[in-house]
């Protein structure tokens, strides 16, 4: 079939992908056949010669991302087939895109079968991301697979990795050069710039926990600390909320939020505040006013290395949260480290109450949206985790 290159497993090794896990590290490999280039797919084969699996072959500690558990030809059907099986899977398990939902994620990495890719979509706008090299310099089979699989109602595809600019231009990849959109989540409008935002441009991964506060926002007041855009204040302002206090360090995210509140029609109070969240909490005198307090910081660790002090920063800040909180707020805190796992943030936050003093109930558990799936054999891929906290 393919011409591809092998990958030799070592005895035993090919135990990890008869359990269909993603990675292959390089301890696994015994060697490689000459002239293998990063980012080529690549055959594996067990130790009794038998081909077990075809990825992307990278230099460095995973070796190989999987991309199919057969011999498989990565090519625009194999992408168009992949992308087709995503869509499905949102349409009818999860019931996005719809008339109320624009805006999702169509590719998880791991968690829709390729590694290394995330494709969000904006309305009529796909924007890619690749992580790995293979991804990368796949980006043309996957500009022709999302024109395959979306015939009549794309109308842009926009590249927001930065790999991917050794093998294609980064930037526009097809179609119309359009930088932002106003999208739809939950009917609620959003003004989403995939061209300067952060990550593709919008969290999509909060928009459960979103419609939460939105649902328990009617007559509260509510304080949105790491407020970004502003996703979880338009929805409490939206369904009732009296006040609404957002809170960021950057002055470009407090003036996103602000273009998305001129969005809305009627307002209710609400104030934008730049400024660090730490120094808000330490400087804030007296008890928190609000009813309801959203903390959702960046990734505070992003490597193993870094995970001891990410867990001391959840706990000092989740700390100052709570020993601040009035009797009877909800807090609904949240940790996006793919390292620090929901035992290790149950325990910072369990810390953090026992040096606040209070006595805190957990009334939920909160993850990720189910349009970011997560690879029952690649638990990594659960990186956002949340509980909704009553504060006694
Ligand atoms: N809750 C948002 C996403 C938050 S992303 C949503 O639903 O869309 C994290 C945000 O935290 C970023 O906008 C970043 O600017 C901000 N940030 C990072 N460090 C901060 C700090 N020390 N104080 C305040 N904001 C901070």
């Amino acid at each position: 079939m393919s011409n591809y290159k092998f990958l030799y497993l070592s005895k035993g090794r090919e135990v990890s992908v008869l359990r269909r896990h993603p990675w292959i590290f390089s301890g696994g490999i015994k060697k490689a056949d000459e002239g293998i280039k990063n980012g080529d797919p690549v055959l594996v084969k067990s130790f009794k010669d038998e081909i077990v699996a075809t990825g992307h072959y990278q230099n460095g500690s995973i070796m190989c991302r999987i991309l199919s558990f057969s011999e498989a030809e990565i090519n625009i059907e194999f992408y168009t087939n992949k992308f087709k099986n995503a869509l499905d899977y949102r349409l009818q398990n999860i019931g996005i895109p719809n008339n109320l939902t624009n805006a999702y994620r169509l590719i998880h990495g791991e968690g829709d079968g390729l590694p290394g890719l995330i494709i969000d979509i904006y309305n009529n706008t796909a924007v890619v991301q690749a992580h790995s090299v293979g991804m990368a310099k796949d980006t043309v089979h996957i500009i022709e697979a999302l024109k395959n699989v979306f015939t009549d109602n794309l109308t842009t595809i926009y590249n927001r990795s930065k790999e991917a600019s050794y093998y294609v231009k980064d930037g526009l990849l097809w179609g119309e050069d359009k930088q932002e959109d106003i999208v739809l989540e939950n009917g609620k409008s959003f003004l989403v710039n995939w061209a300067e935002g952060q990550k593709t441009g919008f969290f999509l991964d909060q928009r459960d926990n979103r419609k939460l506060v939105g649902d328990i926002s009617k007559g509260n007041k509510v304080l949105n600390l790491f407020s970004y855009t502003g996703g979880f204040s338009i929805y409490a302002m939206t369904e009732g909320a009296t006040q609404v206090d957002s809170i960021d360090i950057s002055d470009k995210a407090t003036l996103l939020l602000d273009n998305n509140v001129a969005l809305l029609s009627d307002p209710p109070a609400n104030n934008s505040i730049t400024a660090n969240v730490m120094e808000y909490l330490k400087e804030y005198e007296g008890e928190l006013p609000f009813d309801i307090i959203i903390v959702d910081p960046p990734a505070f660790a992003k490597s193993m290395k870094k995970r001891h002090n990410a867990i001391q920063a959840y706990k000092r800040l989740n700390e100052a949260v709570i020993s601040k909180a009035k009797k009877g707020a909800v807090i609904l805190t949240f940790s996006c480290s793919q390292v620090v796992d929901t035992a290790l943030f149950t325990g910072a936050i369990v810390s953090a109450g026992i040096d606040a003093q209070r006595d805190i109930r957990i009334m939920k558990q909160l993850s990720q949206g189910p349009d970011h799936p997560i690879n029952l054999f690649h638990p990594e891929g659960h990186y956002l985790k949340g509980l909704m906290l009553s504060v006694e």
